[in-house]
């Protein structure tokens, strides 16, 4: 008999018993997973952005959760990652919208309702921002669940073509 519910050892997440990582947090639940960027090296965890394996060199932990060297600068709250940041809260809707209706679950924060404000200072914040006291203020953000970040960058960069 198997329980119905799974949690992760790292995060407590919940998560199924097929999956082979957390997509909560990146931590492997199976041995032998080599690095994808280092052939013979075992992958020690896995990006919650992209999906790669990584080893201990080409991981980082920020929050609790496992980014390779490419997502490192995200800012991420809960199982949500930014994509897209503007001041334009009319452009904000329009491409939220837009996503919406590519099949994609995307979510507006502004910094007055940003939980982060309630949760004291995250650094990530600073970093993906550049500068803390400009823009990032009254930014609008647009953010998306971790596993729809990079569909998400790609239909956004396609979108600012046209
Ligand atoms: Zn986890
Ligand atoms: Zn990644
Ligand atoms: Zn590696």
């Amino acid at each position: 008999m198997d329980s119905e519910n799974f949690y992760c050892d790292k995060c407590s997440g919940n998560v199924d018993k097929k999956d082979d990582y957390c997509p909560h947090c990146g931590a492997l639940f199976i041995d032998g997973i080599g690095c994808s960027r280092h052939k013979n090296m075992q992958a020690d965890g896995i990006c919650v952005i992209c999906g790669e394996p990584c080893c201990a060199d080409c991981l980082s932990e920020v929050n609790g959760r496992y980014l390779c060297s490419n997502h490192l600068d995200y800012e991420i709250y809960e199982d949500l990652a930014r994509v897209y940041g503007t001041s334009d809260v009319n452009h904000a809707e329009y491409l939220k919208n837009f996503l919406e209706c590519e099949g994609l679950h995307p979510f507006l924060y502004s910094r007055k309702t940003n939980p982060y404000s309630l949760g004291g200072i995250d650094y990530t914040l600073f970093r993906a921002a550049g500068d803390y006291d400009g823009h990032i203020i009254n930014e609008m953000k647009i953010m998306v669940p971790l596993q729809e970040v990079t569909r998400a960058e790609e239909l956004l960069t396609e979108f600012e073509k046209e």
